[in-house]
C-alpha cells in the first residue's frame, strides 16, 4: 500500500502529489517552467507501476525528444528499480508511431522495413513529383509544396481530406494531385516521411477499428509531456487512443509553446477540457528551478504577451544574482566574452556540464564553437541533426541504406555517381525511365539495363561493377558487424579515397566524421536499427562522458535546466527573428517572446544575456540594436554589465532605451574602417535574413564613422 512515506511520493508538494495520485480519468497539469511537471509525470509512472495499477508495457508515455525519453526511463528506474526497463511505449510521437506502423505496415501499403525519409530526401522526391507533372519548379518550388504537405499532415489531413480550396492554391489547382502523387511515390519506395508516422496510424485505425480497439485496450494509462507543443494530428492520435480508458494525463505550459511554426496548437490545451469533460485541472505554482531574480525577470518578460492563460509563480529560493546584460561589438567579441565567463566560472569549480549556451539560430553557433575550440573548452551540440546532416555522413548513410534496402531509390541516386565514376545525368535519366515504366526500383532497373546495349560500354561496365559490389556488401552484412560493413563499403566504393585525395581545407574533418560514424555504429545490434536511430534521433551523440558545455538552439533546450545559461544574440531581427515577425506579425512576436522566456527559464542560478551591435549574417555585416525583449525585463531584476573592452563611454543618444548608454551604442572610439566600408556596401541589401537591416526603420545608422543607436522604444 502507498503511505505518505512511500519514498517516491515524499519529495512532492501537495499539488504535485495530487497530480500523481489522480490516476483515473483525464488530468491536465497546467503550470509554468520549473514547477515540476516532468517530475510529476515520472513519479506518476513509478506510482502506477509500484501500486500494480499498470504493468510497464500498459503505459504510453510521450516525450518531446528521444533524449527526454531516455532520461525519463532512467528516472523511473531510479525510483522503482529495473522494472522500468519494460516500458516499451515510452518515446516521442515519432518513435511510438513508427513502432505501431511497423507492426501493421501491410495495412498501410508499406513493408515492415520501410525507410523514414529525412527532409532533404523528402524535398528530392517532391522535385521528382513536380517534374513528372510538367510543372515549372522555379515557379512552384518543391520547398513550398513540402511545407504545404507537412502542414496538412500536421493537421491530420490525408490527400482525400484536404479542403478543395487549399489544395488548389498550389500550381493552379494541382496541389491535391501532387499530394496524392507524392504519397504514391512514398509507397512505391517503401518509405514514410515524418508526418506519415502519425497520419498513417490515424488511417490505420480509421480503416481497421479492431486494431484501434486493441491499442485502446492496451494503453491503460497515457502521459504526455510538453503538451502545449502538440499539433492537431498528435492530438487526434492521443484522443483516439484514450477513448477506452480515458486515463490521459497531459502536462504543459502555454507560455512555452514554441512550435507554432511547425503546426503546434496551444488550442489543444483548451480543447482538452472540452473533449474530456470533467477533466481534473491541476496548477502548480511553486518554481523549484530558478532563483527569485531569474524567475521574476522571466515572468516580467512573458507578462508582455497578450495571448496567454496567465498564471502565478513563486519561489522560495533566494534572490540570487540578477540577470546580466552585456553588449558586445560584434559576434566575435560576444563569443570571446562568453568564453571568458565560462573559464572564470570553471576556475571557481563550476562544472562545465552545468553551463549552456542557447542560440536563436544555428548560424550563431559557428563563432561560439570557434571560440570554445580556441580556448580549449569542451562542448557538445544538443538537438542538432548537425552531425547526421553533414554531406559526407549523408553520403555514407546513403550507401548503407542501399545495402540495407536495395529498393531505396533516393539513396541510390545520391551515391550512384559519388565518387564520380562516369554515371552522369544521362545514365540516371535512363534508369529513371526504366524504373518508372517497369514499376521497379532503380537498382532493379540497373540490373536489367546492364544486360542490354542501351548504355554505352563504359558506363555499362561501371554500373555492372557497382551492382556486383552492392551484391557483395549485402552478403557481407549477413555475417559482418555493421561497423565492419560500413568500413568496407566506404573503402571499396572509393568514397573514403575521394576525401583522402581532396585538397580542400575541410577534407580532414570529413574523414574524421566518417570515422566517427563507423565507430558510433558499434553501439547498435544491427544495421537496420542503426539506420532507424539515425532517422529518428535528433540529438547529438552524447554517449561521451567528458564534462562539456552544452550548445544548442532555444528550441532544443525545452525541458532542460542548467546552473548557468548564456543567451547570446538578443538583437532585433535575430530575437525576435525578423522572419517570424514578417510572416506571422503579432502572433510571431509573441512566439518569439515565449522562446526568449524558455531561454531564461532554463537557468537555475545565472542567466546571462548578450547582444552584439554588429553581426555578420551570410557573409554580410549588419548593424543591430538590442532586442525589445531586453527592455521587457523588469529593471529590478537585471544588471547591466559594462563590457570590459576599450570603449570610450559616451552619454547616450535618443533616450527611450536604457541601453543607449551601453558602451557599444555610445559615441565610440572604434577604428574599423574596413568593417564600415563593408557595411556601407551592404546597406539596403536584403540577405533574406535581415537581422536589423540597414535602412530598417528601427535600425541604427552609421554617421561619419560613429555608430548612433536610435531609440528602440518598447514593444507591444
Ligand atoms: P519545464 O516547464 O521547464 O519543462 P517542469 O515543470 O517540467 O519544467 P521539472 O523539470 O520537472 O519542471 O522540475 C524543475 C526542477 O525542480 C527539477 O530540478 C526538479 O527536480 C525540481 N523539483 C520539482 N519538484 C520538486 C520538489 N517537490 N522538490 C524539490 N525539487 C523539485
Ligand atoms: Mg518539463
Amino acid at each position: 500500500a502507498v503511505t505518505p512515506q512511500t519514498p517516491y511520493l515524499s519529495g512532492l508538494n501537495p499539488e504535485q502529489r495530487a497530480a500523481v495520485e489522480a490516476t483515473e480519468g483525464p488530468v491536465l497539469v497546467l503550470a509554468g517552467a520549473g514547477t515540476g511537471k516532468t517530475r510529476v509525470l515520472t513519479t506518476r509512472i513509478a506510482h502506477l507501476i509500484a501500486t500494480g495499477k499498470a504493468r510497464p508495457f500498459d503505459i504510453l508515455s510521450v516525450t518531446f525528444t528521444n533524449k527526454a525519453a531516455r532520461e525519463m526511463r532512467e528516472r523511473v528506474a531510479s525510483l522503482i528499480g529495473p522494472v522500468a526497463e519494460g516500458m516499451q511505449w515510452l518515446g516521442t510521437f515519432h518513435s511510438i508511431g513508427t513502432k505501431i506502423l511497423r507492426r501493421h505496415a501491410e495495412l498501410v501499403d508499406l513493408r515492415s522495413d520501410f525507410t523514414i525519409l529525412g527532409t532533404d530526401d523528402q524535398l528530392r522526391l517532391m522535385k521528382q513529383v513536380i517534374a513528372a507533372e510538367n510543372i515549372d519548379e522555379k515557379r512552384w518550388p518543391a520547398r513550398q509544396l513540402a511545407s504545404m504537405i507537412d502542414g496538412w499532415k500536421n493537421r491530420g489531413l490525408g490527400p482525400a481530406q484536404v479542403p478543395a480550396g487549399e489544395a488548389g492554391a498550389f500550381a493552379n489547382g494541382k496541389g491535391g494531385r501532387l499530394y496524392t502523387a507524392y504519397q504514391d511515390r512514398l509507397k512505391t519506395l517503401n518509405a514514410a516521411d515524418f508526418g506519415d508516422l502519425l497520419l498513417e496510424c490515424l488511417r490505420l485505425w480509421r480503416e481497421h477499428p479492431d486494431i484501434l480497439a486493441q491499442y485502446q485496450k492496451r494503453f491503460r494509462y497515457m502521459l504526455v509531456d510538453e503538451y502545449q507543443d502538440t499539433n492537431v494530428a498528435q492530438y487526434l492520435w492521443l484522443r483516439l487512443l484514450a477513448q477506452a480508458h480515458k486515463n490521459l494525463c497531459c502536462v504543459g505550459d502555454d507560455d512555452q509553446s514554441i512550435y507554432g511554426w511547425r503546426g503546434a496548437e496551444v488550442d489543444n490545451i483548451l480543447r482538452f477540457e472540452h473533449d474530456f469533460p470533467g477533466a481534473t485541472v491541476i496548477r502548480l505554482e511553486r518554481n523549484y528551478r530558478s532563483t527569485a531574480h531569474i524567475l521574476s525577470a522571466a515572468s516580467g518578460l512573458i507578462a508582455k504577451n497578450q495571448s496567454r492563460l496567465g498564471k502565478t509563480l513563486r519561489t522560495e529560493d533566494e534572490p540570487g544574482e540578477k540577470v546580466s546584460i552585456t553588449g558586445a561589438w560584434d559576434s566575435e567579441e560576444e563569443a570571446r566574452l562568453i568564453g571568458e565567463e565560462i573559464e572564470a566560472l570553471h576556475t571557481k569549480q563550476h562544472s562545465l556540464a552545468e553551463m549552456a549556451i542557447l542560440v536563436r539560430t544555428t548560424a550563431q553557433m559557428r563563432a561560439l564553437e570557434d571560440r570554445l575550440v580556441e580556448i580549449g573548452v569542451p562542448y557538445r551540440i544538443i538537438g542538432g541533426q548537425r552531425f547526421y546532416e553533414r554531406a559526407e555522413i549523408r553520403d555514407a548513410l546513403a550507401y548503407l541504406r542501399c545495402v540495407n534496402q536495395p529498393a531505396d531509390d533516393l539513396a541510390f541516386e545520391r551515391i550512384i555517381n559519388v565518387p564520380k565514376r562516369g554515371l552522369g545525368d544521362a545514365t540516371i535519366q535512363l534508369l529513371h525511365g526504366h524504373a518508372r515504366a517497369a514499376r521497379v526500383s532503380m537498382m532493379e532497373a540497373a540490373r536489367f539495363l546492364v544486360e542490354t546495349d542501351e548504355l554505352k560500354p563504359k558506363p555499362r561496365a561501371t554500373l555492372r561493377d557497382l551492382l556486383i559490389s552492392f551484391g557483395r556488401w549485402s552478403q557481407l552484412s549477413q555475417t559482418m558487424t555493421q561497423s565492419d560493413v560500413a568500413q568496407t563499403v566506404l573503402e571499396e566504393s572509393g568514397y573514403t579515397d575521394m576525401w583522402q585525395k581532396d585538397k580542400s581545407a575541410d577534407a580532414a574533418g570529413r574523414l574524421e566524421n566518417l570515422k566517427e560514424l563507423v565507430r558510433s555504429m558499434e553501439e547498435f545490434p544491427d544495421l537496420q536499427s542503426f539506420l532507424e536511430h539515425v532517422s529518428l534521433v535528433m540529438e547529438a551523440n552524447d554517449s561521451d562522458t567528458t564534462e562539456r558545455v552544452s550548445l544548442m538552439t532555444m528550441h532544443a533546450a525545452k525541458g532542460l535546466e542548467f546552473d548557468t545559461v548564456f543567451l547570446p544574440g538578443w538583437e532585433e531581427g535575430l530575437l525576435p527573428n525578423q522572419r517570424a515577425l514578417d510572416e506571422s506579425g503579432r502572433a510571431g512576436l509573441e512566439e518569439e517572446r515565449r522562446l526568449a522566456h524558455v531561454g531564461i527559464t532554463r537557468a537555475k542560478r545565472r542567466a546571462k544575456i548578450y547582444f552584439a551591435s554588429n553581426r555578420r549574417i551570410h557573409g554580410l555585416w549588419n548593424s543591430t540594436i538590442p532586442s525589445r525583449f531586453v527592455d521587457d525585463l523588469p529593471e529590478a531584476n537585471v544588471e547591466i554589465v559594462e563590457a570590459p573592452a576599450n570603449f570610450s563611454h559616451g552619454s547616450g543618444y535618443g533616450g527611450g532605451s536604457r541601453f543607449d548608454r551601453m558602451p557599444a551604442f555610445s559615441g565610440s572610439s572604434y577604428q574599423t574602417p574596413g568593417w564600415q566600408r563593408a557595411q556601407a556596401r551592404n546597406a539596403g541589401k536584403d540577405d533574406g535574413y535581415s537581422a536589423g537591416r540597414s535602412g530598417d526603420r528601427r535600425g541604427p545608422m552609421v554617421i561619419d564613422g560613429e555608430l548612433v543607436a536610435k531609440s528602440t522604444g518598447t514593444a507591444s
